[in-house]
Formats: C-alpha cells, sequence, structure tokens
C-alpha cells in the first residue's frame, strides 16, 4: 500500500546521502518499481499464467542500488505522506544475504565479525583496550 500511497514528489530521493554523492540509489525509483512489479503480478495472475518467473530484485530493483543505502532514514523522515521506501531496501538487503547469500564479500567479512567478535572488527572482545594499556605503559 505504501507504494500506492506515493505522491511521486521526490523529496526523498532530494535528502538521500546516496543519491547526493552520486550513487544509483533514488528512495523514489524504489517506490515506484515496487508499484510497477505490483501490478505487473497482478496482471499475470489475471491472465492465469502463474508465475512469470520475474523478480522485484533484479529485474527492477539492482542490488547496486540497495547496498548503496547506508539506513539512515533521511528519506523516511522526508516523505510528506509518512511512508517508508527504507523499510523495501532493508526486506530486500536481507533476503539478498540471508537467503541469497548474495552480500559482497567485504560484508560477509563484517557479518562473521559481527558474529563472532560482537563487533564489526576482526580483533576478540578482549583485546579491544588494549590500546589503552600502550598508552598507560608509554607513560
Ligand atoms: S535510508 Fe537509504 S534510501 Fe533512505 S535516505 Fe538514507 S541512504 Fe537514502
Ligand atoms: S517523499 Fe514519499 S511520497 Fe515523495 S516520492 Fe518519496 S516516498 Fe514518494
Amino acid at each position: 500500500m505504501d507504494a500506492y500511497t506515493c505522491t511521486e514528489c521526490g523529496r526523498c530521493t532530494a535528502e538521500c546521502p546516496a543519491n547526493l554523492t552520486g550513487k544509483k540509489l533514488s528512495p523514489r525509483k524504489i517506490m515506484m518499481d515496487t508499484r510497477d512489479r505490483m501490478e505487473e503480478i497482478g496482471k499475470s495472475r489475471s491472465d492465469a499464467k502463474g508465475h512469470d518467473q520475474k523478480f522485484l530484485l533484479g529485474g527492477f530493483i539492482s542490488k547496486e542500488e540497495i547496498n548503496a543505502c547506508t539506513s539512515c532514514n533521511a528519506c523516511v523522515e522526508a516523505c510528506p505522506v509518512l511512508i517508508n521506501p527504507l523499510d523495501i531496501i532493508l526486506q530486500l538487503r536481507r533476503y539478498e544475504a540471508m537467503e541469497a547469500s548474495g552480500s559482497p564479500a567485504s560484508w560477509n567479512a563484517m557479518f562473521q565479525n559481527v558474529e563472532t567478535n560482537a563487533a564489526p572488527w576482526k580483533f576478540s572482545p578482549q583485546d579491544r583496550f588494549n590500546w589503552a594499556e600502550e598508552l598507560k605503559n608509554d607513560r
């Protein structure tokens, strides 16, 4: 319903830091692509053809677009009709990571660090304050 509510005003894209720095991502386009895909599914079902083997991710929205999102929430705050392009981006990215194992290799290393070290870095939690010990020793 969010996609049908979008007025296509573009305020979300005007505030998006990814878009402003030249990345391919436009939250306005995410909403419009979602609506286009919904309409396509509706038509194919009413024609009784079954699944048309097309997908929102890959067919309309690229991985490059969803991976450019910083999750900053600026698009959500800018929207005058209180709809949420970020929610669609996160759901697509979650699917790509958890179902398709399609995240970039550098992200997978970070995910593994979060799992084993409870932080994005490769250091063990016990070693996190070593830098402070080194400062003490320098005194
Ligand atoms: S949450 Fe993502 S899409 Fe929305 S403004 Fe931030 S970077 Fe752009
Ligand atoms: S700000 Fe809201 S209504 Fe305007 S284009 Fe973006 S999602 Fe659509």
